[in-house]
């Protein structure tokens, strides 16, 4: 069985457990939003952010970007800003996270894109990304070595773009893995 026939199967299953009626179908602006990574051990309950209930009801209107690392996507940011109503937004990320993977394993990452590309693709993708590719990789990734340092980065990024207005509030917020909890780093309302 592929995955593909599991998602159906789970479908299926989906479909009988939820109260259709209880599906979430009108689009509720709302004034909070999380960044984060898109690292399946985050679990965003710890932020008060919870998944849906097995009914299919929706328990949280916070719209949520989760990417590599944390750092915001800038088309769901100008349209979760301008569109979904968001006044304040919290970046949450993490420790032990895979961008600081990339950072210490940026060899090894290398050596694996160059085997698992056609070499035309390899050489447009360093083409693209420039050289030296070991030190343009890291920097086009935005890897980085500290979560905290790092929040502090994004928080600053996300209020120097053009698009975002002066009173959206932003939050650096830190979640350790090993014992969930979640340190705030920059405090939006002081800065
Ligand atoms: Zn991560």
């Amino acid at each position: 069985m592929t995955w593909l026939d599991t998602i159906l199967e789970e479908n299926k299953k989906f479909i009988e457990a939820i109260d259709a009626d209880a599906l979430p179908t009108q689009r509720q602006p709302y004034p909070y939003g999380v960044v984060t990574c898109m690292d399946p051990r985050v679990n965003l309950a710890a932020a008060g952010v919870p998944p849906f209930r097995s009914t299919g009801e929706i328990q949280s209107q916070a719209r949520i970007i989760r990417t590599l690392g944390g750092m915001a996507d800038k088309r769901s940011l100008v349209v979760g800003i301008h569109l979904a109503g968001l006044k304040e937004i919290a970046v949450i990320m993490h420790t032990d996270c895979g961008c600081s993977l990339a950072y210490s394993k940026i060899d090894t990452l290398i050596g694996n894109m160059e085997t698992n590309l056609h070499p035309e693709k390899w050489q447009e993708f360093k083409n693209l990304v420039g050289t030296p590719i070991r030190e343009k990789l890291i920097e086009w990734l935005h890897a980085f070595e500290d979560p905290r340092a790092a929040v502090k980065e994004e928080v600053e990024a996300i209020k120097s773009y053009p698009f975002v207005p002066e009173t959206l509030i932003v939050h650096g917020l830190v979640y350790d893995l090993s014992s969930g909890t979640i340190e705030i780093v920059v405090n939006g309302y002081e800065s």
